[in-house]
């Protein structure tokens, strides 16, 4: 990968310096059981039943899983089937809180004495990346020292996709517990060097780390041009060390190791409290929200139809999990605030819709697309090789790298689809057996 592409985005930070408040008790929690990468928890949960918060409410034996907990003290008053915005189904469980916030009796600070404890730790806070990939940490922490050893840890602050603000007001409010999640990462995992990374944008986030770290000869604050997607796993690599992860490689083959700003410091809270991951910062913002735009403590399992209401949005046309340039799309407003939502935006455009940006014309072949794409790739060719379905062409020009950014169909002038048409071309690669 050579570090040629990028966009320059309008950042939109609208409300970067707006103090995260907290969002309250919803009327009732949903909480789906699909919420990360890897197997999805078995519901211990029947209707009638009583929970705690901090009870574990699903879970699955598989290593690739994280365990659920209830956000809240309640009653469960419905299990349904929930349908994941990929398509897939799984179980979910409703429940109206009691308003008491009873803790369950096994919360409390875990015991950590080595680097196996401490990765049981973090399987047991239900932890899955906060930044958006919903990879589960205790994964990613479980790599085979003897074959990769890994000598640097990446805290990702880049925040690159417009809007979104959590994790500027991580850096603002949560300083000193991701201080401590950084020397519980390096002394458990054994990693002896840190580079803390931040976009430019961010330049109270930037001085307070200085500052913060300025007698931690290990760590250092490295300030990156603010450009998209500069918080992909494989640019903030190469941005930040100069290494590169291979084609069918991970970080740790490059020494490396990702942790989100909101991650590490959610691993230091966990420590001190025991409380598992029940609730998450994230931006309410965007043109159909007319007040109460911020960031907001929200439960997990929070309907956004609540947030929506609350930032008193009319004529909404479009309300994303997420950035505008990564996000994906409700199909219903009473979906809820899942591990992984860092922001909820709601628009008063189709923002999918090409009439907005002046409608789809014929490629030009002026290969804007392949200059703005990361990782060097050829997304023209990708539309041509999945409209012809040919799959051979497809992997020869390695559509399993494109990590689905959306620099390319920014870039076009002519308006063209291209990181939709890569989605559709990988879901018939994955079935075209080859
Ligand atoms: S969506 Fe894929 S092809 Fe398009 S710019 Fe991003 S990585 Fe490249
Ligand atoms: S940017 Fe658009 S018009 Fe230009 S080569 Fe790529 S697909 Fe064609």
């Amino acid at each position: 990968m050579k570090n040629l592409g990028g966009v320059k985005l309008p950042h939109n930070k609208n409300t970067a310096n707006s103090e995260t408040v907290d969002f309250g008790l919803p009327k009732t929690i949903v909480i789906p059981m699909a919420q990360a990468m890897g197997a999805v928890p078995n519901l211990f949960l029947k209707r009638d039943d009583k929970v705690l918060k901090g009870q574990i409410i699903g879970n699955a034996d598989a290593f690739m899983s994280a365990p659920i907990h209830s956000p809240v003290s309640g009653d469960v008053i419905d299990i349904s089937d929930y349908l994941n915005p990929n398509g897939s189904h799984c179980k979910a469980v409703t429940i109206r809180p009691d308003g008491l916030q009873t803790l369950f009796e096994t919360v409390k600070p875990p015991e950590i004495t080595d680097k196996k404890s401490f990765i049981l730790a973090v399987r047991d806070s239900g932890l899955t990346g906060l930044g958006g990939a919903a990879f589960p940490t205790h994964v990613k922490f479980s790599y085979d020292e003897t074959k990769t050893p890994i000598d640097t840890l990446i805290i990702n602050g880049a925040e690159c996709e417009p809007y979104i603000t959590a994790d500027n007001r991580c850096f603002l409010e949560d300083t000193d517990d991701i201080i401590d999640g950084i020397k519980l990462c390096m002394k458990y995992l054994n990693i002896k060097r840190c580079i803390i990374s931040i976009e430019d944008n961010k330049a109270e986030a930037i001085a307070l780390m200085r500052e913060k770290t300025a007698d931690m000869k290990a760590v250092e604050v490295k300030v990156l041009p603010s450009l998209y997607p500069q918080g992909a796993e494989k640019v903030i690599i190469y941005k930040s060390t100069g290494r590169i992860v291979m084609e069918g490689e991970l970080p740790a083959n490059a020494g490396v190791l990702v942790l989100n700003v909101s991650t590490v410091s959610f691993i230091s809270k966990y420590c001190k409290t025991g409380i598992p991951l029940t609730s998450k910062r994230l931006t309410l913002d965007g043109s159909a929200i007319k007040k109460n735009r911020g960031n907001y403590n929200v439960l997990i399992g929070t309907p956004i139809s609540e947030l929506l209401e609350f930032g008193g949005a009319e004529d909404v046309k479009t309300i994303l999990y997420g950035g505008p340039m990564m996000g994906v799309p409700l199909y219903s407003p009473e979906q809820p605030v899942l591990k992984s939502t860092n922001a909820i935006l709601a628009f008063d455009t189709d923002i999918s819709d090409s009439k907005n940006t002046g409608g789809v014309s014929a490629c030009i072949r002026c290969g804007s697309c392949t200059r703005a794409c990361p990782l060097n790739l050829l997304p023209m060719r990708f539309e041509t090789a999945y409209k012809t379905k040919d799959a051979k062409m497809l992997k020869k020009l390695k559509l399993s790298l494109c990590m689905n950014c959306g620099c390319c169909s920014f870039a076009c002038p002519a308006h063209r689809p291209l990181a939709e048409i890569n989605q559709l071309a990988k879901d018939f690669l994955r079935n075209a057996k080859i």
